[in-house]
Parts: structure tokens; sequence; C-alpha cells
């Protein structure tokens, strides 16, 4: 036989309902918080290309433009500003997007190894540029099929390789692994570069997180490129790693499902007697 006290029971709801709306609370301050750190990274950004930019138009305008070769240089800079500015508003768009949950994954049988020669060679120019070698491992594959959305995982690609090649060493090495297992493909993107200081290796995927900056700024770098990486693997229900060694290089690594096929030939062999 139980005894109940009414008073014990109704003090022990109010404490419940009062310890749940101080966690909403709570909660709420955090939001709030977030946002205005946000909102202050964010005008930051935008705060450098427009300053720079209205700098050369203003000169121009001032009486820098008689002088033709002036005219083009600064010219040539306004514009190289309102191009990041262009790209930094597209990956806020994109990050915002991903954030809000507002993303439909549209998954699909994709052959990223094909996928990752295309961004080789769309990237052909800023590695010769820094005279990076570019390569996928085992070289002897011709298809990897993984069940991905498509538009998402050529970001994802686009982003870690192009980070490899800025980042790495001058006449170093990008090198981008297939390692199949039964059920899945681990996909690895490394550098033979300075690699990322421990410190750091837990804060990069973070939004306008930047080792360094100015070598980021001078590298066309919005700080934004991880933490979209980030958000696109765990849409696809996985995990981005990265691991790191001073001198040695960079890895960054994930698993995506293989895509099941019934490899049934389509003609059966002939059975001999
Ligand atoms: P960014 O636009 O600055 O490249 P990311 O989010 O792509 O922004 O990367 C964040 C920071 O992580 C970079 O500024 C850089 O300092 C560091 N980083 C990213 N990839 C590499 C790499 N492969 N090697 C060394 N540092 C890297």
């Amino acid at each position: 036989i139980h005894e109940s006290n009414p008073m014990k029971t109704i003090n022990d709801e109010i404490f419940v309902y009062v310890t749940k709306k101080q966690k909403e609370i709570d909660e709420l301050k955090k939001l709030e918080l977030f946002r205005r750190e946000f909102l202050a990274d964010v005008s930051h950004e935008f705060k450098t290309p427009i300053f720079a930019a209205q700098g050369f138009i203003h000169t121009l305008l001032d009486g820098a433009m008689d002088d033709e070769n002036v005219r083009e240089r600064f010219l040539i800079k306004a514009a190289n500003n309102l191009d990041s500015l262009d790209v930094l508003v597209k990956d806020l768009l994109v990050l915002s997007q991903m954030e809000t949950g507002d993303i439909k994954m549209n998954l699909m049988p994709v052959d990223i190894r094909l996928l990752t020669m295309n961004i080789f060679e769309r990237l052909e120019n800023i590695a010769s540029d820094r005279n990076v070698t570019l390569k996928v491992k085992p070289d002897d594959l011709s298809e990897v099929w993984v069940n991905a959305d498509l538009d998402r995982i050529e970001q994802v690609m686009l982003n870690l390789i192009e980070n490899a090649i800025k980042y790495g060493n001058e006449g170093g090495k990008v090198i981008v692994h297939f390692n199949e297992s039964k059920k899945q493909v681990e996909v690895s993107v490394r550098d033979n570069g300075p690699g990322i200081p421990q410190e750091h290796l837990n804060r990069i995927f973070e939004r306008f997180y930047r080792v360094d900056k100015s070598r980021s700024k001078e590298r066309g770098g919005t700080g934004l490129g991880l933490a979209i990486v980030k958000h696109i693997i765990n849409a696809h229900d996985t995990k981005i790693a990265v691991m790191s060694k001073p001198d040695k290089g960079t890895t960054f690594s994930f698993k995506l499902d293989k895509v099941v096929t019934n490899n049934a030939p389509a003609e059966l062999p002939e059975q001999t007697v």
C-alpha cells in the first residue's frame, strides 16, 4: 500500500515544470547569443571587401583615373574584392540553407572517381600555379559508385581538394584515395603540406575559423568551406575526420555507402557438360 501525499506530488510537479522551463530559457539565451555572434562575424566579413572596393573606386573618382596604369590596376582590385563578396554571399546562403534544415538530400548513384577527375580538371589552373600534382589512388580503378547527393558531394570534394592545393606545399602532391570495403567506400583527400597544428584541429570546421587569417584571405578563402563540408557530410549520415602531422600533411576523410548492385551478368555463360 502506497501512502500518497498530495502536497508532495504537486510540489514535485511544479519542480519538474520549472526546471523544464528554465532549460528552455537557457536554450533560447544560447541561441540568441549565437545569433548575435553570427551577425557580428558576418558584418565583419562583409566589411573587408566592401571597404576595399570602395577605397579603390573613390580613389579613382578622386583623380587616379587619369593615370592609365593606375586605372586598370585599381579597377582589377575593386573587381576582385566584389568577386570575393559574391563568393561569400553564395557560401553563406548554402550554409544557412543547411543550418535551417532547408535542404532536401537527393541521393543517387554517383561515380565519385569520375567526379574527382572532373574536379581535378576544374582546378588544373590553380594546381599548376602552385606546381601541385593531383592523383587518385588506387590508379587502376575505373569506377567507384557511392550513394550520394551529386551536387553536394561535388561541393565537398571541391572544397577539400581546393584547400589541399591552397594550403599544401608548392610543388607538392594531392592524392584522393578510395578505400573500398564490403558496404562502404572511405574517401580521403591527402596533401603533404605543413599540416594543421593540433590545437586548431577541432575548430577548423567552425564557420569563419582560420588557422592563418592572412593566408586564407590571400588565397581567396571565406572561412566557410569546411563548415559547409561538415554539414553536407553529416546530412549523408556520416562523419568527417581530419588527421594532421606537422610538416607531413593533412588528410580529410569520410565514408559513404556503396551502391548495391545486382551484378548478375546480362547473359549467363553457357554450361558445358
Ligand atoms: P578558408 O576559406 O579559409 O579556406 P575553410 O573553412 O575551407 O576556410 O578552412 C578553414 C581553415 O583551415 C583554413 O583557413 C586553413 O587555415 C585551414 N586548412 C584547411 N584545409 C587545410 C589543409 N589541407 N592544410 C592546412 N590547413 C588547412
